[in-house]
């Protein structure tokens, strides 16, 4: 509308208002239709309209209002609508609607996140979201990947991914049981065992065994209880799985990835961006030069010039045991060994303090890694790679998947897993195997650095955490 509408045409418009202000003759209401994070100015002289009229334009009504597009006389906008007739469609009780035209602290937002789409930062929030949901189908498309819907329950808990969410139809007060007193889950629904998806890989891997390259996108879920600003119970995951790549090809296809979907939001989503860009800085004025994060456009395009720095696990531990902050004690989990699990602080201290870029980091210890992953021939690491961002840490875990059949059902019973169980799985081994390749990218950790968003919680709609299923 703000961009299509001609100048002295008549318009009508339908939005929220965000604010009005004004005096006797004249009054000003910014409304906003979600399209934008930048408002429409109405201007509505007083003595057109019934004074109890404008007593109802109050932030959060809902109006229609036609009028004539003019040339605006103020500063801030090009245009503003001349109103010639004001309809309030839904008022907003300036005594109980929680969201005025003041700061709230997100917190406060996310208790009241059925409403909180109604403030600026989270309409540019949710509208970078859609860009890079759209991006990513955009990419994958164009490359000849095949878009692969993996099911969200599911009978194999061998991956090791989480803790599970269980699925059942069985009566929790007094389920079926078995002679040895077990739940019986023959008689659930599936008649076995069912939970929902903490990845969609191995279904993903089997569909790459035939189409070449296909990706799943959709909702993931882990009950593991940890609090913390990059984690939710329920997030998005976007995986990738391709035929006949190796470790190498997958870095490069990593890092190719999302170094487009952050040119992507800089080329189409630079008013919103700019928007939270401003409200980061505002909230930092206040923090000594050094402990201020970068300013977030520059942030993402630093992520664009420069090649992600490539080492392995092992080089990174020798890096981070020699560290000053290793050495200082700065760590909460000092690094003192080969074949310790990283950390987000180490993960953090090798991006941010060290390389000053996105690293990827590869060949893991076996031990600390998925069974799935391709033995080195070192016999102790796997080619595993884990992409590691400023601010966040991992946000892309993935590998070469391991091939050979009998290589995958020692290392299967090493873990304990029962090669039986994941016949299916197997299967791909058995007949036509070859190299695949694939990872995950957490979507919301993609949104917090894309929009500089401070918790995962404020990325996603309606987030699900322990103790926290509101909405
Ligand atoms: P972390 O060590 O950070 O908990 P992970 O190693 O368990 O992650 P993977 O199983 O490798 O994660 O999952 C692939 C990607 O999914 C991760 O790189 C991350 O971006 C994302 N991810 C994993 N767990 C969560 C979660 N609980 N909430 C949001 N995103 C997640
Ligand atoms: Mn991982």
């Amino acid at each position: 509308m703000l961009q299509t509408a001609r100048l002295d045409e008549a318009v009508e418009v339908s939005g929220w208002v965000k604010t009005k202000r004004g005096n006797k003759q004249v009054c000003f209401i910014a409304l906003n239709d979600g399209s934008t994070i930048h408002n429409m100015q109405v201007v509505a002289e007083t003595e057109h309209f019934p004074e109890e009229l404008l007593k109802r334009v109050t932030t959060g009504a809902a109006l229609r209002v036609k009028g004539l597009l003019v040339k605006s006389a103020g500063s801030g906008q090009a245009t503003e609508v001349q109103a010639r007739q004001i309809t309030v469609l839904g008022d907003a009780d300036p005594e109980k609607y929680p969201i005025q035209p003041k700061k709230h602290s997100l917190e406060f937002l996310r208790d009241n996140a059925h409403l909180r789409f109604r403030t600026n930062i989270f309409g540019a929030v949710f509208r970078v979201r859609h860009a890079m949901a759209f991006a990513i189908h955009d990419y994958f498309n164009a490359r000849g990947f095949f878009y692969l819907h993996a099911p969200l329950i599911t009978a194999s808990d061998a991956e090791g991914a989480g803790e599970m969410f269980r699925v059942t139809t069985l009566d929790p007060l007094s389920p079926p049981l078995t002679a040895d007193g077990q739940v019986d889950y023959k008689q659930d629904f599936f008649g076995k065992a069912t939970s929902l998806t903490v990845s969609g890989q191995l279904e993903g891997e089997l569909a790459a065994m035939a189409l070449g390259k296909v990706y799943t996108f959709g909702p993931t879920f882990r009950a593991e209880n940890s609090n913390t600003t990059r984690h939710l119970a329920e997030f998005w995951m976007v995986e990738p799985e391709m035929a006949f790549y190796d470790i190498r090809d997958n870095m490069d296809l990593a890092e190719d990835f999302l170094k487009h979907l952050i040119r992507y939001a800089l080329d189409h989503c630079m008013d919103d961006l700019l928007y939270l860009s401003r409200r980061l800085q505002e909230e930092e004025k206040d923090r000594k030069a050094e402990e201020r994060s970068a300013e977030l456009i520059e942030k993402l395009n630093s992520v664009l010039d420069n090649p992600f720095q490539r080492l392995t696990y092992t080089e990174a531990v020798d890096v981070l045991k020699c560290s000053k902050a290793n050495k200082n004690g700065k760590f909460q989990y000092p690094v003192d060994r080969w074949g310790v699990d990283l950390q987000s602080e180490h993960e953090r201290y090798l991006v941010e303090k060290h390389f000053k870029r996105p690293v990827i980091l590869t060949d893991y210890p076996a031990e600390i890694k998925a069974f799935y992953m391709k033995q080195n021939p070192d016999a102790k690491t796997v080619a595993a790679m884990d992409v590691l961002f400023p601010q966040i840490g991992e946000i892309i875990g993935g590998s070469q998947r391991e091939e050979n059949l009998d290589k995958l059902i020692r290392r299967m019973n090493e873990v304990g897993i029962p090669a039986e169980s994941m016949s299916w799985y197997l299967d791909t081994r058995r007949f036509g195997s070859a190299a695949h390749s694939g990872f995950g990218l957490g979507f919301e950790r993609l949104l917090l650095f894309v929009t500089g968003m401070g918790n995962i919680r404020d990325v996603i709609p309606f987030p699900r955490t322990p103790k926290n299923a509101e909405f």
